[in-house]
């Protein structure tokens, strides 16, 4: 309740800045971090280079090297209330590659992230509300890549057949439909975790090398909540999208051709895209570019309006990436 009304004060669009640790083949080499949490104030850091302090950011909230995914997800908890309340929320991990996205998102089996984190906060707070309402989850598990849309779930892909590709569908007002997405129904957690992992293997398949894929492409998780209130008989439809973003790094159309170059023109388009859209709906821009991207145009009717949109711009702290750091920290207090 007090969190919706703080939302509100501040708009539905929050960012969260997340810093990994050095590697230890970092520590090892002997690098220095570029990124200072500590002598900023709460809710900021501040870059470094050549040993001085060279420009400070805020957000809403900064994680640092020592957040655990539970800390992290203390404060991501609240959009699943929101999602139940009816809510369509968006949450997405920004960065350069090897920042830490998929492991905010997906996490590991040890520390798991926010996808699996979010649908367990789901399902516990179902049980607490199920005397007044009674909900129905489905996940649906798609790809974009090249700007093509593709199931994860469909039962081909883990066969070994290239999963199936899929179009975006206007279906009246503002409501955007992808006929013949599989919705998978789950009715608990362990079901969901199922769900998550058929996705995530799914994902490889048909490509040689499965890291550059997955840092070329746009994963995304819907999960459909149909709620009914037993009291009055109330229905709520809404979507929470999780997205773990194709890498920001900046690539010089020099180095790059062919198939390679076209990848690296859709990825740079769909978050370009993504932070003009972001931006219009924060400066409240009457026209929002929903139709530049294949991203965008999926995700436009849980984007603005009432929807809630929590970004988070994963950074490095090594002072090799400054560049890249500075880049995305930058795109950050774009969208916000
Ligand atoms: P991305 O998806 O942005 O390319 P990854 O999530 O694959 O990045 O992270 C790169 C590496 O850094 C992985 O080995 C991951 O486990 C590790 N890592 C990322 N963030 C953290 C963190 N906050 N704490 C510990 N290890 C992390
Ligand atoms: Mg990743």
């Amino acid at each position: 309740e007090l969190y919706n009304k703080v939302l509100e004060l501040k708009g539905n669009i929050r960012v969260f800045c997340r810093c990994r640790p050095l590697s230890s083949e970092e520590i090892a080499a002997g690098s220095s971090m570029s990124i200072d949490f500590e002598s900023a104030k709460d809710g900021e850091l501040t870059v470094i280079s050549n040993g001085a302090p060279r420009k400070t950011f805020k957000f809403d909230a900064v994680f640092g090297p020592q957040a655990s995914q539970a800390d992290v997800f203390e404060d991501t908890a609240p959009f699943a209330t929101s999602v139940l309340d009816g809510y369509n929320v968006c949450i997405f991990a920004y960065g350069q590659t090897g920042t830490g996205k998929t492991f905010t998102m997906e996490g590991t089996k040890e520390a798991r992230g926010v996808n699996f984190r979010t649908l367990e906060e789901l399902f516990r707070i179902i049980n607490e509300r199920q005397k007044l309402y009674r909900y129905e989850i489905s996940v649906s598990v798609l790809e974009v890549y090249n700007e093509q849309i593709r199931d994860l779930l469909v039962s081909g892909s883990q066969q070994g057949m290239a999963p199936k590709r899929l179009e975006i569908r206007q279906v009246g007002e503002g409501a955007h439909h992808v006929p013949g997405l599989v919705e998978a129904h789950v009715n608990n957690i362990n079901e969901v975790w199922e769900v998550l992992q058929t996705g995530s293997n799914a994902r490889a398949v048909g490509s040689t090398n499965a890291n550059e894929h997955s840092s070329r492409s746009h994963c995304i998780h819907c999960v459909m909540v149909k709620g009914e209130n037993l009291l009055n008989g109330e229905c709520t439809k809404s979507k929470l999208w999780l997205v773990d973003l194709a890498g920001s790094e900046r690539v010089a159309k020099t180095e790059v051709h062919g198939e390679r170059l076209k990848e690296t023109q859709n990825i740079n388009r769909s978050l370009s895209a993504l932070g003009d859209v972001v931006s219009a709906l924060a400066t409240k821009s009457p026209h929002i570019p929903f139709r530049n991207s294949k991203l965008t145009h999926l995700l436009q009717d849980s984007l603005g309006g009432d929807s809630k949109t929590l970004m988070f711009v994963q950074i490095s702290p090594h002072e090799n990436d400054l560049g890249e750091s500075l880049c995305s920290l930058n795109f950050a207090s774009r969208v916000r």
